[in-house]
């Protein structure tokens, strides 16, 4: 998420952690083991039930993230955020070899640490929700308020995060400050509790495909996502327009698959295609 200070991301982050389906039995105790290694359990405490929220700070160290640390080595942030949300408020602020450490979770929903003697593998299948501002000062784009950060410098804090983690961020959106008359007549708002039915609903049709469409291999990705001809063109043209990587032009076939089952769509079709393109906005006006 990309914003100005006070619009909201903190809160979006924690709400999204709400709408996704409770914990089913399984995952409920891996989740529970992690934090009872971690030593975060009181005496007799039951089964962690909620899906858990984590959010480190930016002065986190790389054992406090990824787990390690000295003696036995223990479950870092990305793993107590098992099957939850990992959330980190300030992105470009963490350091970048910090950052480049989630990589390895992010692909393989697990952290390997290796010692002299022993090998240790925590599992780590987390949703990264990350928050930055469009520029250091955090007014870019804004209509309100000047912002006074030359080009240089915007360039330089958003190059502090790599084009390969960005590769790795299904969605990205712009959330812009809420002027204040639009905060009132809040009341259609969609509850939590319906959202999270829908994303329940479209959770177990992706799993009668045998994976939840983030873990589906790319072998499967075209069976299961099966674009008519507009799609297709719609996709080749987004992918040339902005010069998308291999890996950006599955997760947008992905997120795109997702946004078709939250619709209870069958077929992909250009709207998804092109709905899932919007979530790309860091391909599309910051890196160019
Ligand atoms: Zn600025």
């Amino acid at each position: 998420m990309i914003g100005p200070p006070g619009s909201g991301k903190t809160m979006l982050a924690k709400r999204l952690a709400g709408v996704l389906p409770p914990l089913s039995f399984t995952e409920a105790i891996e989740t529970t083991k992690i934090h009872s290694i971690a030593g975060m359990l009181p005496p007799g405490a039951g089964l962690v039930r909620g899906r858990p929220f984590r959010a480190p700070h930016h002065t986190v160290s790389d054992a406090g993230l990824i787990g390690g640390g000295s003696g036995m080595p223990r479950p870092g942030e990305a793993s107590l955020a098992h099957h939850g949300v990992l959330f980190l408020d300030e992105l470009p602020e963490f350091p970048r070899n910090v950052l480049e450490m989630l990589r390895q979770p992010l692909e393989d929903a697990s952290i390997t640490i290796a010692r002299a003697n022993l090998t240790l593998c925590f599992p780590s299948s987390f949703m990264l929700v990350a928050a930055m501002n469009p520029c250091p000062c955090g007014f870019n784009g804004d209509a309100t308020r000047e912002c006074r950060c030359t080009p240089g410098i915007i360039q330089r804090y958003l190059s502090k995060i790599s084009g390969p983690l960005l590769d790795r961020i299904d969605i990205h959106v712009e959330v812009p400050a809420v002027p204040f008359k639009e905060l009132r007549g809040q009341e259609a708002a969609e509850p939590s509790s319906a959202i999270r039915e829908r994303v329940s609903r479209a959770r177990q049709t992706q799993e009668t495909r045998g994976f939840i469409n983030a873990r589906l291999p790319v072998r499967l990705l075209r069976r299961h996502c099966e674009l008519d001809e507009a799609a297709e063109r719609t996709l080749e043209m987004a992918v040339r327009r902005l010069g998308l990587s291999a890996r950006a032009h599955d997760r947008i076939l992905k997120v795109a698959r997702t946004i078709a089952d939250l619709g209870g769509a069958h077929g992909v079709s250009a709207k998804h295609i092109a709905e899932a393109v919007q979530y790309r906005s860091l391909d599309r006006n910051y890196w160019t």
